[in-house]
């Protein structure tokens, strides 16, 4: 396959000695571009999360080319002998399993330190699960957090959830279909059950699913259901207007009166977030 022809406007590629981070399909497969072929086809190497996946495409492709596996696990004794690669005047191309490199993918390091190491680095966009779920979801797209998986260790992510909780703009996380329906209980606990949502199933592929519109509904859909496939979930802010302020006093009264009369902190925080339609971590926070 030669490629190159179409590029006429651009300086022949792959150049010698330059990084190529290069975005692969989330999905489906003809959602790779035709600069990434062209570059897969014709760098020195591949390094790849995994190079069994890669093989995938690049067979579909009928591309053949040396690859090599680059993961967490062998990065910081890859990253010297991928140096001495490029030094030699080889280009190499950085490919994950799916999607962006370095977007919850291995690559941020090697691409830290080749940049601090003076190398050239030029990345071949393509499809982004974020990306693809946030533009689908119709909610606010100019301004968003990306969390992508929120972290296990319970403190840590308390501090995201609440960060959730509180953010006017549009958040993005990943999750895996087995713990959804735990994210998603926290999820309620931390936003309450209106705020809006979207869960984005197999984006790009035979079966795309869109879910909608919030907590309480979501959690709903999948209450006697298997969660499979990939996942990105969707939430919008909070609205400014929607903001407790003007009745922070007599909320806070009413949540004085509850514990005084007997109820936890959390049950009163949870019953007044029902009741007045703020979230729970917002009049906890009164207290
Ligand atoms: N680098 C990838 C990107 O650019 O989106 C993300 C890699 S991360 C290890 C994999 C996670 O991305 C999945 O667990 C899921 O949350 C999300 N994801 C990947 N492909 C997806 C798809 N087709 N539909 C929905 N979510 C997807």
């Amino acid at each position: 396959m030669n490629i190159n022809s179409s590029f006429s406007h651009k300086k022949q590629e792959p150049e010698n000695s330059v990084l190529y981070i290069v975005g692969t399909p989330i999905g489906n497969l003809n959602d790779i571009s035709l600069r990434a072929l062209n570059i897969l086809e014709n760098v020195s190497l591949i390094a790849c999360e995994d190079t069994r996946q890669t093989k995938k495409i690049l067979s579909k492709f009928q591309i053949k080319n040396t690859l090599f596996s680059f993961n967490e696990y062998n990065s910081s004794k890859r990253i010297p002998k991928i140096f001495y690669d490029l030094k030699a005047g080889k280009s190499i191309a950085l490919v994950s399993d799916a999607g962006l490199p370095s977007i919850c993918d291995p690559g941020e390091d090697l691409i830290k330190k080749a940049r601090l190491n003076g190398f050239k680095i030029i990345c071949i966009p393509g499809p982004c699960a974020a990306l693809t779920a946030l533009v689908s979801s119709g909610m606010p797209s100019s301004k968003f957090i990306f969390f992508g998986f929120l972290p296990k260790k319970k403190k840590d992510r308390q501090i995201l959830l609440e960060e959730i909780s509180k953010s006017e703009k549009t958040c993005i996380l990943y999750e895996s279909p087995h713990r959804l329906k735990k994210l998603l209980k926290e999820l309620k606990d931390y936003c309450g059950c209106e705020r809006e949502i979207q869960i984005f199933r197999e984006l790009t592929k035979k079966f795309e699913e869109h879910i909608g519109t919030n907590i309480e509904m979501i959690l709903k859909f999948f209450e006697d259901k298997e969660v499979i496939g990939e996942i990105t979930i969707v939430i919008n802010g909070i609205k400014r207007e929607n903001s407790p302020e003007f009745d922070k006093f007599e909320l806070k009264k009413e949540l004085n009166d509850l514990i005084n009369a007997g109820l936890s902190l959390s049950a009163a925080s949870k019953y007044l977030a029902k009741k007045k339609g703020v979230q729970k971590s917002i009049i906890y926070n009164l207290y």
